[in-house]
């Protein structure tokens, strides 16, 4: 029993490559990646720790399988400023603005005060069109999530596969802001 156990943990990358290759088919499979928002922060506040990070999170695990199984990285350190606090709690702050005007923009949708987008947003930067898929079975406000919330997921992962061929298999662990939050949240506790 407990062997199966372990062996399911060691597959949950396959989750993290299965919702990547959901959302190309369908934005709408974005929604499920909230599970890996919340997951983390409920485990932590549950007195977990970073149980999240040691045991399931399927990007970890991603990012260990190509740098250190497929040698994709160079295993170089990271520069200093990048493992240091300031940026670790600068980019956590980042990325909940970011979030936080995501959230806002899908207000603005189900509110009436604007349309959907229909574009995937790499690094809150360049916009890639993405209309092929029909979303008009749902709400506006549940697709124009959706896409914001794909964006975030596809550039968070292409900046974690970025630092692990650069420096380390796992560097983005260093300043994942799931990781960093979890982190806080376990500190809190003690
Ligand atoms: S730090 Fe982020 S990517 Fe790394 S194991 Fe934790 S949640 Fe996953």
């Amino acid at each position: 029993m407990k062997n199966n156990k372990t062996n399911f943990k060691n597959y949950l990358w396959i989750l993290s490559i299965l919702y990547l290759s959901l959302g190309l088919f369908n934005i709408l499979f974005a929604w499920l990646g909230l599970i890996c928002f919340l997951v983390p922060l409920i485990i932590s506040a549950f007195n977990g720790g970073k149980k999240y990070c040691h045991s399931y999170c399927g990007r970890g695990q991603l990012l260990s399988i190509l740098g250190d199984n497929l040698k994709l990285s160079r295993y170089k350190d990271m520069p200093r400023f990048l493992v240091s606090k300031h940026f670790r709690y600068g980019f956590l702050a980042f990325f909940m603005t970011m979030f936080i005007i995501m959230l806002f923009n899908t207000y603005l949708v189900f509110s009436g005060a604007s349309n959907v987008k229909e574009v995937i947003t790499l690094f809150w930067t360049f916009k890639l069109p993405w209309n092929w898929v029909n979303t008009s079975m749902t709400s506006p406000w549940i697709a124009q999530f959706a896409f914001g919330f794909y964006s975030m997921m596809v550039t968070s992962t292409l900046l974690g596969i970025i630092t692990m061929i650069l420096y380390k298999p796992r560097s983005w662990c260093i300043y994942c802001p799931m990781g960093t939050m979890t982190q806080l949240i376990s500190k809190s506790k003690n």
